[in-house]
């Protein structure tokens, strides 16, 4: 069966970050369109000097070019000893060229190398935003999750620096607990709850477009 439902664009080509997003929004019944359903999107230059300047740029910018509702994040782990590094470069941290989560890890693995585990407390951070077709932000929240960064990864769930990043609560990294758990307690998680909660009452007003999309009986 087809359902019109109201939908906004995720501005975002991880899909991860798209997987975790789409589940929490779900009960608001909006769906997230990620770029990679979007044919005509515009790639926007991250270089604003923190992750509420990227978050608005790459909600904004893509919302007018597209006239659409567009739902951006930036999220990054800063890491106490490092003053906050990678911080906004966590996904070029080991160089922009040929980015890969397993360079990143190993570079975060050295430059900590010889820092005791009660210095290497961390966050992950998430930024996100929501625009109007006509770029006014519409709704943003910035969320933590602290940790800490361990000597070696453990666990294979997850993205990113998740198999280094333990919820020290847990005894446990990202990489290791079930992907439910990072679902309520992650920085992302926390930023998309207090998001669906927007979506709900913009939904309610009927200000969200919607698209024929096929639906469970
Ligand atoms: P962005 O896509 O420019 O926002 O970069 C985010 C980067 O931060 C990712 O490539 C990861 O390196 C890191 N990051 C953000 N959120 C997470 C997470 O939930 N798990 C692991 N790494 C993350």
């Amino acid at each position: 069966m087809k359902k019109e439902t109201p939908y906004v664009v995720f501005g975002t080509g991880n899909r991860h970050k798209g997987i975790e997003a789409t589940q929490i929004v779900a009960p608001s019944g909006v769906i997230l369109v990620t770029l990679a359903d979007v044919p005509n999107a515009i790639d926007v230059v991250e270089d604003g000097d923190s992750f509420a300047e990227n978050a608005r740029k790459k909600a904004i910018q893509q919302a007018l070019h597209l006239n659409e509702w567009v739902l951006a994040e930036d999220s990054g782990l800063c890491v106490d000893y490092l003053d906050g590094a990678p911080g906004i470069y966590s996904a070029r941290y080991a160089g922009a060229e040929d980015r890969s989560d397993s360079r990143n890890n190993a570079k975060l693995v050295a430059d900590l190398e010889g820092v005791p585990l009660e210095k290497r407390g961390a966050k992950y951070v998430c930024h996100m935003v929501l625009s109007d077709p006509r770029g006014n932000v519409v709704f943003e929240t910035e969320e933590e999750c602290r940790g800490r960064v361990l000597f070696e990864e453990s666990g294979s769930n997850g993205f990113g620096y998740d198999p280094l990043f333990e919820v020290v609560e847990y005894h446990e990294t990202f990489g290791d607990l079930a992907p439910i758990l990072k679902s309520v307690i992650s920085h992302r998680a926390r930023a998309t709850r207090k998001l669906a909660r927007a979506l709900c009452a913009l939904v309610a007003e009927k200000k969200l477009p919607t698209k024929l999309v096929d639906v469970e009986d």
